[in-house]
């Protein structure tokens, strides 16, 4: 049994958050693989060390002084280094980011630095091997991704002889050794791809929360928790903008069905949140969660007999795809279309994207809504349970909120629900409370 564990910036922001991790990792001896991120902010108003690579970088690049930013950097290790009480210098490893930036070394470069020196701490600490994943994850040059086959073969290969390894996240090199790293919060994608390599029983993604809440908190006061969600639903509501994990931290480990298990490093106790490919087990409440977006445009198109059209929407679309925007919804009726776009892509570009409709399709009429939000109502327990979007609507109508949209995915595990956006809030809370409060 193997389990990999990745911990977060926050987890590793000081030595006292890196003891709660070593008595983490001591407490369950399957606990092989461990993937540290950079360390993160110790408290609200403090910079997280792979922002301060990327100004180390700036200032080198611009040919400022970097030292003293360089030294800063350096504080914060030796900060852990002390009040873990080891015996390790990082004084030759700074010498050589300084001597690597100058000869021209990129911003990737300079963040991966993050992880891989709390990498280097954190090995120390455990008395684990230390792999460097420039050695292991190999980006492709074409795609700027990671090239899966070797990757997993690579790290396979190398894990299979290792007991115990500490792998820092965030990073790995194309296949000349040039570092490259992954998105911010790409840490979430090492772990995955650890997890898939070695075939681990769980991926734990160890966080400063415990877990995926039902609601945003900024919103809803204190909302349940999510205690079992599927990778379906949970890409359904990161696409609404729900994050705790990496987007694409799902893919690799789903693909072996390797459930991830989000935890709180805060509250160890805490079974957190699990995502799995499928479960029998039924969520608490009907729907698993809500999620939604502001800022969209709907543009709607009107012609008699539109249905009979053939080609009909295709043109339609062409014109956002002549103007390079993608969009987000489609709901349609017999004479009408609607097109979800995202306001800030749409904004300067609306007058020639209505041309083209004209010119297309010449259409009877075309107008345009704008300040709307988007809410998805989310539920594997939708599919079986009915009058669930009856209940939606006769919250939202009790709420004064006035519905502009409905589209149910034809995986029946969401509807996704169209609002000016200052309805914004008052429809999650309606939603929330006939579905949570009143525990149906
Ligand atoms: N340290 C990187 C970031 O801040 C990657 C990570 O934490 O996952 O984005």
């Amino acid at each position: 049994m193997a389990k990999v564990v990745k911990f977060g910036g926050s987890s590793l922001a000081s030595a006292e958050q890196f003891k709660k991790v070593g008595d983490i990792i001591k407490a369950d001896s399957e606990r092989r693989y461990v993937v540290p991120s950079a360390p993160g902010k110790r408290s609200p108003r403090d910079t997280k060390v792979t922002d301060m690579l990327y100004k180390l970088h700036g200032s080198v690049s611009d040919k400022r002084s970097f030292e003293e930013t360089l030294a800063d950097i350096k504080a914060r290790y030796d900060e852990i280094i002390k009040g873990l009480g080891l015996n390790l210098d990082l004084s030759d490893e700074f010498k050589k980011i300084a001597k690597d930036l100058k000869a021209g070394a990129d911003s990737d470069y300079a963040a991966s630095r993050g992880e891989y020196l709390n990498g280097r701490i954190m090995a120390a600490y455990l008395g684990y091997e230390f792999i460097d994943p420039a050695d292991c994850i190999i980006f492709d040059r074409k795609t700027e991704n990671y090239d899966a086959e070797k990757t997993y073969k690579n790290l396979s290969k190398k894990l299979a002889k290792i007991e115990r390894a500490v792998i820092p996240g965030f990073y790995g090199a194309y296949a000349d050794g040039t570092v490259k790293t992954f998105s911010r919060g790409g840490s979430d994608i090492t772990g995955s791809i650890v997890a898939r390599a070695i075939h681990a029983d769980v991926y734990e993604n160890w966080t400063d929360v415990s877990g995926f809440l039902i609601a945003d908190p900024r919103i809803i006061k204190n909302p349940a928790k999510i205690e079992t969600i599927t990778y379906r639903e949970l890409r359904e509501l990161a696409y609404m903008g729900a994050g705790v994990l990496h987007e694409d931290a799902i893919f690799p480990v789903r693909q072996e069905g390797i459930p991830i298990n989000i935890r709180n490093t805060n509250d160890p106790k805490d079974d957190g949140t699990w995502i799995v490919e499928t479960t029998s087990k039924k969520s608490k409440y009907v729907i698993t969660g809500i999620a939604g977006k502001k800022g969209f445009c709907a543009v709607n198109v009107d012609k008699d007999m539109m249905n009979s059209e053939i080609g009909f929407g295709r043109r339609v679309l062409q014109a956002f795809e002549e103007n390079e925007i993608s969009f987000e919804h489609l709901p349609s009726g017999i004479d009408t279309m609607t097109v979800f776009v995202h306001q800030d892509e749409f904004r300067d570009k609306e007058q020639s994207v209505v041309s083209a409709i004209r010119r297309m399709t010449e259409p009877d009429t075309i107008d345009i809504e704008s300040d709307l939000a988007l809410i998805a109502v989310v539920g594997r327990g939708m599919k079986s349970t009915r009058g669930t979007a009856g209940r939606i609507f006769s919250a939202l109508a009790h709420a004064h909120v006035n519905v502009k949209m409905i589209d149910q995915g034809s995986s029946e595990i969401n509807i996704i629900i169209g609002v000016a956006n200052s309805d914004f809030e008052t429809a999650i809370k309606a939603i929330y409370d006939i579905f949570v409060e009143t525990k149906l």
